[in-house]
């Protein structure tokens, strides 16, 4: 079965959450399911880690290591967490977050960004990222673009370097992509 389709299969859309009108897409069930789950981290991680050994190697010497383009999965609280961790530990790097106001303890960086319903602030640790890293930003929703477009923010005010920007569902029709051009998105699932 093609990935949008499983993914697709076990989404379920709550209307009028967290506030009416709007159409919320739960994919708590395609977390919960094994091999959706699996499938979801790999296409996730993208294609030069689809080699199984891939991540049993880029932490060895044993062949060489084998670059998955990017050095470090950035994820944004709280869904993208459950993402990046997994997508981080197949890929054999690290894993940073992006937290909501308030959560980090050390010097932070902070941006403010309008949500699809309501604002918000993320912030990151100042030293989370070194300059010039490799990025590879995850979260579960692409909406209206600005928590990622948020976040892109600051991760470039780290020095940091976007490679790559993947998320499981695009809701194509906020324009999320727009908003965070030019960086690329990788959707599982664009509806
Ligand atoms: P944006 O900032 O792109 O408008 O919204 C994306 C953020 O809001 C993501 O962090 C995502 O978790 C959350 N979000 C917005 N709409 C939905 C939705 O329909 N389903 C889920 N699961 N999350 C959503």
């Amino acid at each position: 079965q093609p990935l949008d389709g499983l993914i697709a299969s076990l989404a379920v859309d709550i209307p009028d959450f967290p506030v009416p009108g709007v159409v919320f897409r739960d994919l708590t069930p395609v977390f919960a399911d094994g091999p959706a789950f699996r499938r979801m981290v790999e296409g996730l991680a993208g294609p030069q880690t689809a080699d199984p050994r891939a991540a049993a190697v880029a932490h060895t010497d044993e062949g060489g290591p084998r670059d998955p383009g990017f050095d470090v999965v950035v994820g944004v609280e709280a869904r993208g967490f459950l993402l990046a961790a997994a997508v981080a530990l197949h890929a054999g790097v690290g894993v940073v977050p992006v937290r909501k106001a308030g959560k980090l303890p050390r010097e932070r960086v902070s941006a403010d960004y309008a949500l699809e319903y309501g604002t918000a602030t993320v912030e990151m640790h100042t030293d989370s990222l070194w300059r010039g890293q490799r990025v590879l930003l995850v979260d579960d929703v692409l909406a209206t673009g600005g928590t990622l477009g948020a976040a892109i923010a600051l991760i470039e005010e780290l020095g940091a370097v976007v490679t790559a920007v993947s998320v499981v569902i695009e809701l194509a029709e906020l324009g999320g992509r727009q908003q965070i051009a030019p960086h690329a998105v990788h959707a599982l699932w664009t509806t």
